[in-house]
């Protein structure tokens, strides 16, 4: 059985290798020349992460162990573990790790290679490549998957016909610049996830600083007002961001960015004749944390599982067989990331949409104070990373839904 995998990110490079490893013949295709290009994500993760998908340390920048807020009235509120808490990778290094796994397992690695077609017929599929010399070919695979990110190239751009009418696609744009700092304000900044919520720092999201080891901080800004209000201008924010803290001065070694995207409840189709998605491409990325590579590593798993267990009865994958897979592995993933994903999505969606006037502000450090008087360090994790709400967060669930109604 031959498998293309369109994307070497975190889901398709890592489902390649988990194919390849049970004897799969499997072509991983990406755009990028190389791994450690455009590394776009701050690849933050709490530390289980790290064990349940045996993440070498040779990938990770930095370990923090405090949460810290920037309120809208620009108090700073801070929640300290005295053990770390997550990581911040080096998202480059840690695609080249697992294309570098893919390659052991067996996996045929295109790089700097677009796919750019895909013709499905009832036994197989085509599909039309072009290489990095700009020479487009055609091959023939079983099937085909769509590993491309948010902007899914082969299911087609996601937007609200392809959701059920309880739902809503969200899509947040995030730009992230790398700084190199003197020692004395990197220590100002390491050990903490820093994060910046009010108007005055960001409309519509928010902004964060993380740190990347080696005296480099990672200076982000994330936001859904493009959903709201149709503009965005994210170097103004940023800069603004750089100005406020007084990290203008410093050199800016990398500036990377992305569209995050996905639907509440992902109600979209993960399957569109013989293609399948994973990762983001099927809305894997939640809103609350704006993280999306531990659950995309996770949809990997399911879905090689899920292929295996046809593959091994089969002798070629008819397409009932692939609408199997589809359905198995949306009931799997569904189960595995629980009744609260949708809850954690929606209460970003109205988080982030408050963010906007100065009633938001007030109710924003209403929240944060709040919390910063009831949760532990740990408690903010299990929210943010669990969205399990059930201890301190309940409390704060009045505030979020102040409006009686929940309306999308
Ligand atoms: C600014 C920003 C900050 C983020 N911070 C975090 C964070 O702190 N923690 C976290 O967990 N998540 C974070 N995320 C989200 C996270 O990076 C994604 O959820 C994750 O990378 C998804 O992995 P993926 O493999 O599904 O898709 P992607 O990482 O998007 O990979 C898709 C791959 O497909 C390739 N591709 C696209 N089209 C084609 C084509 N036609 N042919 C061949 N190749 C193609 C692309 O080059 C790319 O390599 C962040 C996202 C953004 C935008």
């Amino acid at each position: 059985m031959r498998i293309l995998i369109a994307g070497a990110g975190p889901s398709g490079a890592y489902l390649a290798n988990l194919l390849a490893k049970k004897g799969l013949n499997i072509s991983l295709v990406d755009k990028l020349k190389s791994p450690l290009n455009n590394p776009y994500s701050s690849a933050v993760l709490p530390l289980k992460s790290i064990s349940q998908f045996s993440i070498p340390s040779k990938v990770i920048s930095s370990y923090w162990n405090s949460w810290r807020i920037f309120s809208p009235s620009s108090n700073i509120y801070k929640w300290e573990n005295s053990d770390s808490i997550g990581v911040v990778l080096d998202f480059g290094k840690f695609r080249q790790y697992l294309w570098e796994l893919a390659s052991n397992s067996g996996v045929k690695i295109l790089s700097g290679c677009k796919v750019a077609k895909v013709i499905s017929y009832s036994n197989y599929a085509t599909v039309k490549l072009i290489s990095k010399e700009g020479r487009s070919f055609v091959e023939q695979f079983d099937f085909v998957i769509d590993a491309t990110g948010s902007k899914r190239e082969l299911l087609g751009p996601l937007n609200n016909d392809q959701i059920g009418s309880f739902d809503k696609v969200l899509t947040g744009y995030g730009i992230e610049w790398i700084a190199k700092v003197d020692s004395i304000t990197y220590n100002f900044w390491k050990d903490n996830l820093t994060f910046f919520l009010g108007c005055k720092w960001i409309k519509y999201g928010y902004g964060w600083i993380f740190p990347n080891g080696d005296n480099c901080l990672k200076i982000g800004v994330c936001s859904l007002e493009k959903m709201f209000t149709n503009k965005i201008n994210m170097n103004r924010d940023i800069k603004n961001l750089l100005k406020k803290n007084n990290l203008s001065d410093f050199s800016v070694v990398e500036r990377h960015g992305g569209e995050l995207k996905s639907s509440i409840f992902r109600s979209e189709s993960n399957i569109k004749q013989r293609v399948i998605g994973v990762g983001d491409a099927i809305s894997t990325a939640n809103f609350l944390g704006g993280e999306g590579i531990r659950h995309s590593l996770l949809s990997a798993k399911i879905l090689s599982e899920e292929i295996f267990n046809i593959y091994d009865q089969v002798s070629y994958i008819n397409s009932s067989d692939l609408i199997n897979i589809g359905r198995k592995f949306q009931k799997r993933l569904r189960r595995e990331l629980s009744w609260r994903w949708p809850i954690s999505n929606l209460i970003a969606y109205k988080v982030w949409k408050k963010i906007s006037t100065k009633e938001g502000d007030d109710y924003i450090e209403e929240v944060i104070s709040e919390l910063s008087n009831k949760a532990s360090p740990l408690d903010l994790s299990m929210i943010l990373f669990d969205y399990n709400f059930s201890r301190y967060g309940l409390r704060l669930l009045p505030y979020v839904f102040k409006s009686r109604k929940i309306c999308l």
